[in-house]
């Protein structure tokens, strides 16, 4: 076997390689052309985030069987390219929350005690000691908002400082918290409690400026934050006038909205912040711990064994591809749906396949249910390989099971997810590769494709009640391009309402629609 590796990675990592005997060309600082000339060479790739494998490599590397990301982001690598091809694509996920959970510790030690500016001050000659007074930590809350992989890792180790550690993830199980004596509680309290606040969410749609002027007037007077985990979660500008109001005593950032953040920034010009170059994952162990989980992968390939951290799942045959690619899409979009209507919250999912579909590999789509689950709480972390690792340490309850009989439909997709204190039963089926249908929403009958903006909502059934959401609407001009009212048991009760819309609807216009007379709930869901 003949491995490039075309960005740098630990020699422990080479030398694994090597002694497995295979054949290791390292070559960094490939032009586009070099790269697309040599790879026909190579049997497998190995990058981290400085390569961009292209189509057009990937087209070029006859011989490839699998790239191997030393790192966890896989955005400079076309997965889709390579998967069409049957290459497996594999990163080492993990490997660096431990050096990221210590460098917001240290952030955390820093902005107390003012670290670096005392550092700076002692450089320059001066002997300043008043001016550096600090803050112990003992006893003091430290709120840690996102308890993934990092937030864990961060809580576990400031338990041990006799901080009092309190925690914002409302997607995550009561016992992982509970295992490390940490209290989970509403943002606002958390907010309002804490004298440090450490960042640790992906940044998603919903966590996009999750901290802004609202929030750091909720924090308590002199309370510091600390980002450890993506430029952006945190609105610079908001951030840049909490600290110089003296509203917050002071900042530690290793991530910025644009890095590296411009000279102008005015952030870089205030003394009471940290900040370090984006390094959360720069230390040796994490690169050579990444390094030898690739290596490890690629030994595995060598080998004829299965890839333990592959993104892409390998190629299916193509007839049943093309049997199960509607049911992936169908599920991952009552994925979608049932995550929407509880909030985001999941803790167990029972999928039952009725019918023809049973036959077939339905593991593939019931990874496609949890990506649509799982994708708008945790980001880009998730793909279709690592979901079912990743609802499995998050505690998920995933239960399959398969019939072969079926009422009214060839197959029929059953799925049942429970939230926190309520649960949704979805039905899907398909009758050809664009038709993919949703037949019932818990008790009620509809009948749609699952494609484009919807807003689901349960309305009393009584006269006035849908007009009065279309002249909603038509205020605010948004366009109803079509309407289902799935209808259980004759008049009166409650009813669902499926509304599609062209546009989307901003948020007071959904607040508003659940203030009307007679409508229950409202959720938008883009599908
Ligand atoms: P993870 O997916 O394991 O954990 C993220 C947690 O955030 C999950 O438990 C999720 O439930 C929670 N979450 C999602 N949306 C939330 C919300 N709106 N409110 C509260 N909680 C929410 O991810 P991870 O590996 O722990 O990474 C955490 C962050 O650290 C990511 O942003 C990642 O990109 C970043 N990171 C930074 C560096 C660095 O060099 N600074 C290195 C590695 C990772």
């Amino acid at each position: 076997m003949k491995v490039l590796v075309s960005d740098p990675i630990p020699e422990e990592a080479v030398l694994m390689m090597k002694n497995a005997g295979i054949d290791v060309d390292v070559r960094t600082g490939l032009s586009k052309e070099e790269l697309i000339e040599i790879i026909p060479n190579y049997d497998a790739l190995v990058v981290r985030s400085g390569t961009k494998v292209t189509a057009e490599v990937i087209e070029a590397g006859k011989r490839l069987k699998i790239i191997g990301r030393a790192g966890v982001g896989v955005d400079n690598i076309d997965v889709g390219a390579a998967t069409q091809k049957g290459i497996v694509v594999a990163n080492a996920p993990g490997g660096n929350s431990v050096s990221t959970a210590e460098l917001a510790i240290g952030m955390i030690f820093s902005v107390a005690r003012k670290i670096p500016q005392a550092v700076s001050s002692v450089k320059s000659g001066k002997w300043e000691r008043k001016k550096f007074m600090g803050t112990e930590l003992k006893g003091k809350t430290v709120g840690v908002v996102g308890l993934g992989r990092i937030g864990f890792e961060v809580a576990k180790r400031l338990r041990s400082l006799e901080m009092n550690v309190i925690a914002y993830d409302p997607y995550i199980s009561e016992s992982k918290a509970r295992e490390i004596g940490v209290e989970l509680l509403p943002l606002e309290e958390v907010l309002r409690r804490s004298d440090f606040i450490t960042i640790h969410v992906p940044k998603t749609r919903e966590t996009e400026k999750m901290f802004s002027k609202k929030e750091f007037e909720m924090m308590k007077d002199g309370a510091y934050i600390i980002n450890c985990a993506r430029g952006g979660i945190v609105d610079e500008g908001a951030l840049y006038e909490a600290l110089k109001s003296g509203k917050l005593a002071g900042a530690a950032l290793d991530v910025y909205e644009s890095e590296p953040p411009s000279m102008d920034n005015p952030i870089l010009s205030l003394e009471n912040t940290v900040t370090t170059p984006h390094i959360g994952a720069s230390t040796r162990e994490a690169q050579i711990s990444v390094g030898l989980t690739i290596a490890e992968e690629i030994i595995n390939v060598s080998k004829g064994l299965p890839v333990r951290n592959a993104v892409n799942l390998p190629s299916l045959d193509p007839t049943v591809y093309e049997k199960i690619f509607p049911y992936m899409i169908l599920a991952e979009k009552i994925g979608k749906i049932a995550s929407a209507r509880l909030n985001k919250v999941v803790r167990a999912v029972k999928v039952t396949y009725r019918g023809a579909i049973s036959a077939y590999e339905t593991n593939y789509i019931t990874r496609s249910l949890l990506m649509g689950l799982l994708k708008e709480v945790l980001g880009p972390n998730i793909n279709l390989v690592s979901c079912i690792p990743v609802a499995k340490e998050r505690r998920i309850k995933i239960e399959e099971s398969k019939s072969e009989s079926t009422e009214y439909y060839e197959s029929l997709l059953e799925v049942t997810v429970e939230g926190d204190d309520r649960s949704i039963t979805i039905e899907g089926t398909c009758f050809g590769k664009e038709d993919y249908r949703i037949i019932k929403i818990d008790k009620y009958k509809v009948d749609f494709i699952p494609k484009g903006n919807y807003i689901i909502s349960l309305h009393e059934d009584k006269p006035g009640v849908i007009g009065r959401v279309g002249t909603l609407f038509g205020r605010n001009n948004i366009n109803i391009a079509g309407m289902i009212v799935g209808r259980h048991g004759g008049r009166g009760g409650i009813q669902l309402m499926l509304l599609l819309v062209d546009d989307v609807p901003p948020e007071n216009v959904l607040n508003q629609m659940t203030e009307l007379d007679g409508i229950l709930d409202a959720t938008y869901i883009e599908l």
